[in-house]
């Protein structure tokens, strides 16, 4: 196969606002004609959006916040686009001719493997849950095209989880949520605009010096991480914007043998299909690293930072919080504490896009996306209001707590009935946070409405109790034991720690 140029050629998938998809390169993203990408999977569309962030944030960041201002207002010239893409094409070569994008330096030799592997996702049926419906199965792929071949790639190597001994993990852990900030929802932007309300300015020495292997590992040997030794790769050691280039796996894609054919994955003709690739383990092991566009939590006992990672149950607004504000434990991704303070018209309203795997260990569980709201206050340091909402949210967790036990002591407990909580009570929440953010500078507004959300979550669980306890169509006794159960939910509800400190928050 002849090398591509991920530059040059046509490969990426894009939707106008016509409705017309058509496929462009990468400097092409600044046609104002084009809405979004158009990934016929979700996990791609996540990751084809880092990869063409990561190309402006790697070769055309801004200085500071006025330069990127700047272009946000008046557009990027498609001149200065070019030149700034021309510098990083020795590192976007894709083919048998080394080096090639995200494949290893060196000629592998190693093991032989269906190309389906490159494919994140649980092999079995029973493992796929409703949300992973939309990724085509991986036993039906047996060749795709160099298209999905590179967007596979680089997805793999963003998402990583464990792969048995010694295949390492991506940059931020198997699986992290990535968040990006995205304009309102149904205001038509181009995509340039998305793209770069998730481009940071870059300072000192996060600038690429040069765009060597400190920004893109595959342009030289791996530093590999076979034991004793168990080398690690530190930011220290790298480019700030390897981030968005890490090479946890040490891949080589089998060029040699290349049919004709329907790619399995986009349908598309091709006489270059891909079937197999060679794979090794012990790739780079990275450590210590903060990508920008994730959330992270700090580890209490080594003080490491810890990428946020896809849960059982999905994004609710129970993780909302720690996603858009920061704190002593939960930092909010780079770019959100950037956005907060840019001069942005205030009229237009943002929010954040999350989206990630759900791992178990080697698994994909589930495929998570959700939007939450971002709201400019959170930035100002003199408002209580994220305290007050932190406050709300611990409430909501202790009330899970109580009617869990309830449920329990009935035989009613099931893993469902978290997950029910957290999306039936999203709606109202939201309602109170937005009431809540008017009131900002009346006491008594503010004391009114968390009294309101206590009340809220009190109608849910005892509704949800009583459905419970008393809907069983087989059992119309009411017995006392179930009666006094729900004596107890009621007597616990008003004894919550929070639901005190709540009270005590009214205004004298
Ligand atoms: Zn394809």
């Amino acid at each position: 196969m002849p090398t591509l140029s991920l530059l040059d050629h046509e490969w990426i998938p894009v939707r106008h606002f016509n409705g017309q998809i058509s496929k462009i390169k990468p400097s092409q993203l600044i046609d104002e004609t084009i809405s979004d990408l158009a990934y016929f999977r979700p996990d791609f569309q996540g990751a084809a959006y880092q990869f063409l962030i990561g190309l402006l944030q790697t070769a055309f960041y801004p200085k500071n916040d006025d330069e990127w201002l700047d272009y946000w207002d008046e557009g990027i010239p498609q001149s200065q686009l070019d030149k700034a893409f021309e510098q990083i094409k020795p590192a976007m070569q894709f083919g048998a001719t080394k080096p090639a994008f995200m494949q290893d330096f060196t000629p592998l030799n190693g093991n032989k493997v269906p190309i389906s592997g490159l494919l994140v996702e649980a092999p079995g049926e029973n493992a796929l849950k409703r949300n992973t419906d939309h990724f085509i199965k991986r036993d039906f792929v047996k060749a795709i095209c160099p298209h999905c071949a590179v967007m596979a790639l680089f997805t793999l190597q963003t998402n990583a989880p464990a792969g048995g001994q010694g295949h390492r993990v991506g940059l931020r852990g198997g699986g992290p949520i990535t968040t990006l900030i995205m304009p309102e929802l149904n205001s038509p932007t181009p995509l340039w605009k998305k793209l770069w309300l998730n481009v940071v300015p870059l300072n000192g020495d996060e600038k690429p010096q040069r765009y060597d292997e400190t920004v893109f590992p595959w342009l030289n040997k791996t530093i590999t991480s076979e034991p004793p030794k168990n080398l690690s790769v530190y930011p220290e050691q790298a480019n700030f914007c390897q981030a968005f280039w890490g090479m946890p796996r040490r891949i080589e894609l089998d060029f040699d043998n290349i049919t004709q054919g329907h790619c399995d994955l986009c349908g598309e003709e091709s006489s270059e299909l891909i079937s197999y690739y060679q794979t090794k383990n012990y790739g780079v092991q990275y450590q210590n690293w903060r990508h920008p566009l994730s959330p992270y939590r700090t580890d209490s006992k080594t003080g490491a930072p810890i990428a946020i990672k896809g849960q059982p149950g999905g994004l609710i607004y129970r993780d909302w919080l720690g996603m858009v504000t920061t704190n002593d434990d939960n930092q909010s991704a780079q770019v959100v504490n950037v956005h907060d303070y840019r001069d942005l018209e205030s009229h237009q309203e943002y929010h954040l896009w999350c989206f990630g795997y759900d791992f178990d260990n080697m698994k994909a569980r589930c495929w998570y996306e959700h939007n939450f709201p971002v709201y400019p206050i959170f930035a100002d340091p003199d408002s209580d209001i994220k305290e007050l909402i932190a406050l709300a949210l611990e409430f909501s967790n202790e009330t899970l707590k109580i009617l869990r036990k309830a449920l329990a002591s009935i035989n009613k407990q099931s893993s469902s009935v978290d997950i029910a909580y957290w999306k039936e009570t999203e709606i109202p929440f939201y309602e109170f946070v937005t009431q809540l953010i008017e009131q900002k500078d009346n006491p008594n507004g503010r004391f009114h409405f968390l009294l309101g959300w206590t009340n809220t979550l009190l109608k849910y669980i005892t509704q949800i109790y009583d459905k419970a306890a008393f809907s069983d169509p087989d059992q119309q006794m009411i017995n006392s034991e179930k009666i006094s159960t729900r004596v107890k939910l009621l007597k616990d509800f008003n004894k919550l720690k929070n639901i005190k400190k709540i009270k005590n928050n009214k205004p004298s």
